[in-house]
């Protein structure tokens, strides 16, 4: 059984280096060597987490109860711990200091069980018996095993890589070539649970995991639509027929059902049920399937008006739901199934999934159809996107209706394509960027951040390149807001996945995670800038870079890619 003792040296390992490929062979040679009872384990652990990222990961301590367990474990006063914390800003640095311990017998498989039971741990008495569990395990740890539990307690390894690089170590550990990593990635978007994933793969290998399939109560990542630049370029994509629906600016929704039970997945996987019970009575009373997995958008919609994405946001919340139900009305807007009655329609063409969806959910002002027209005409398909803009809506989403038009989870291919607004005036455009670092305030923003530093992703090489460094567009809400934030994601050195040129490096990494919304007015060449950059070529910056919106919604997988900046060149 594996200790814990060998996963922290690996995570010492792998804070002590940059090198993408040199933590990609620390976690190969991890994995090779675990018993295949520890792989599920080793693989959320060394992520940070305890289990899948659709499932809720918290173990329920922050800062207080972690500095009560730390003066526990160590027979020591609170104020000692709250000294040391103050000093270093970090509970690990604090565990690892008032432990004396050298040695501990440990196993990954101990702290999974307690980190999954203080989870678990809920109503009266809870916080107390969470603590205790804490203390317990932090007094058998040794003091490099205490800092880094308190650090998976509190949500803070931060290695600064994701899933990527578990998915490459996992092919190059059980498949014995890199190459099949694209294979581990297809069947991840459809198994979002990094954990079966890792067993699966080394128990019963690649073949086990290409059948992955739809299950109920475990999303799907989402289908992405691509960007054309001009709308005539629609026609090398779209020959003959094709849909074009509205496209909603809201909130993407997975929607899980058996019988009365129903689950509400985000576009990161979320469980976001508790946020709409509205949607959720809606799905009971007016979806006619036993078991079902539909795919759609909610927007906040009042008197047949579409309202703001930022109102929408209001219904992000754990308390006054239901005062916020009246508040904020939505509409749920559906416009896909992928599973019916025991049957994955991941392979079955959109036009029949389109109908399967019709003759399944019974339209009310609740729950609605997505509106759409079907042609080869690209004359009407124009004059539709132009009734959708007079209507308020963003664009339109134009799919393929061809024998091949499968569900493809997490892919932004051609079988879908956006065309929004923007695009059509020509002199702007929206990117989903990823922040990256950030350059401190001076006098009125003194204390806050000045800029951030944003990139976008290679999908090719793996890695964020640099693209823009945004500073304007923030109301002092979003300065306020976002600032806290950047304190909580700071990293002490550079990601291992970001290309930074020396002119750009910011004051402070940020763990790249937090997906912004920005407009821009023009794409240019830029020594500074990395984005698809190759040896001694320039990259591409993005010029009057100005902040739209914090997209929540959106994960670091999800930012504009490379390659879609070289679609609109
Ligand atoms: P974007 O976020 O700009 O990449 O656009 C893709 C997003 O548009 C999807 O993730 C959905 O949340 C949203 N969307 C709105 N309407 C539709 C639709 N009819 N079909 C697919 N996606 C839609």
């Amino acid at each position: 059984m594996a200790s814990l003792k060998e996963l922290v040296e690996l995570y010492v390992e792998m804070e002590n280096t940059s090198s993408h490929k040199k933590i990609v062979g620390l976690l190969t040679s991890f994995f090779r060597s675990l018993d295949p009872d520890d792989v599920r384990t080793a693989a959320y652990l060394v992520l940070g987490t305890v289990g899948p990222e659709y499932e809720d990961t918290e173990l329920g301590i922050r800062e207080k109860l972690a500095i009560r367990s730390i003066a526990d474990a160590f027979g020591i006063s609170r104020q000692k711990v709250e000294k040391t914390y103050s000093d270093t800003g970090d509970l690990g640095d604090a565990a690892f200091e008032f432990s004396s311990n050298k040695n501990s017998d440990l196993t990954i498989r101990d702290v999974m069980d307690c980190l999954t039971q203080i989870k678990n741990t809920s109503g009266e008495g809870s916080q107390q018996k969470k603590i205790e569990l804490l203390a317990e395990i932090l007094a058998r740890a040794s003091a490099m095993e205490a800092k880094y539990i308190m650090r998976i307690t509190l949500g803070e390894l931060r290695l600064g890589f994701g899933e990527q690089f578990v998915l490459s170590a996992l092919a190059m550990a059980f498949t014995g070539d890199d190459k099949n990593t694209v294979y581990l990635e297809e069947a991840y978007n459809v198994c979002t649970d990094i954990g079966q994933l890792a067993e699966s793969v080394s128990e019963y290998g690649l073949a086990s995991i290409k059948r992955f399939s739809v299950k109920i109560g475990r999303p799907v990542r989402s289908m992405l639509a691509k960007r054309v630049d001009k709308f005539e370029n629609l026609n090398d994509k779209f020959p003959e027929q094709m849909a074009a629906e509205e496209k909603y600016d809201g909130e993407r929704i997975q929607v899980h059902i058996i019988n009365e039970n129903i689950q509400i997945f985000s576009r990161r996987l979320d469980n976001i049920t508790d946020q709409f019970p509205d949607v959720v009575d809606a799905v009971k009373k007016h979806i006619k399937a036993e078991k079902a997995v539909l795919d759609g958008e909610v927007i906040a919609f009042r008197n047949e008006n579409i309202n703001s994405f930022q109102e929408l946001m209001q219904r992000r919340r754990k308390y006054d739901v239901e005062e916020y139900v009246d508040k904020v009305p939505v509409v749920a807007y559906m416009f896909d199934i992928i599973y019916l009655n025991g049957k994955s329609y991941l392979k079955v063409p959109y036009p029949h999934r389109r109908t399967a969806l019709e003759e399944h959910l019974e339209e009310n002002e609740k729950i609605r159809l997505v509106e759409r027209t079907v042609s080869a005409d690209f004359n009407e398909i124009r004059s539709f996107f132009d009734r959708c803009i007079d209507k308020g809506l963003e664009g339109i989403i134009i799919k393929s209706v061809a024998d091949n038009s499968f569900y493809q989870p997490g892919k932004r291919g051609w079988l879908w394509v956006k065309w929004k607004k923007e695009y059509a005036e020509d002199v702007r455009d929206t990117f989903d960027l990823i922040i990256v670092g950030f350059y401190s305030g001076k006098g009125k923003r003194q204390g806050l951040f000045g800029s951030l530093l944003c990139a976008v992703l290679n999908k090719e090489k793996n890695q964020y390149e640099t693209f823009t460094r945004v500073g304007t567009g923030f109301t002092d809400q979003d300065l306020e807001e976002i600032s806290e934030l950047l304190n909580k994601k700071k990293i002490k050195k550079k990601p291992p996945n970001l290309v930074v040129e020396k002119e750009m490096v910011p004051d402070s990494y940020i763990d790249p995670s937090v997906v912004i919304e920005v407009l821009g007015s023009q794409v240019t060449e830029s020594p500074h800038h990395t984005a698809g950059k190759n040896k001694s070529d320039k990259g591409y910056a993005l010029r009057f870079p100005r902040f739209l919106r914090m997209r929540y919604d959106k994960g670091p997988l999800d930012v504009t890619t490379i390659e879609e900046v070289r679609n609109l060149l």
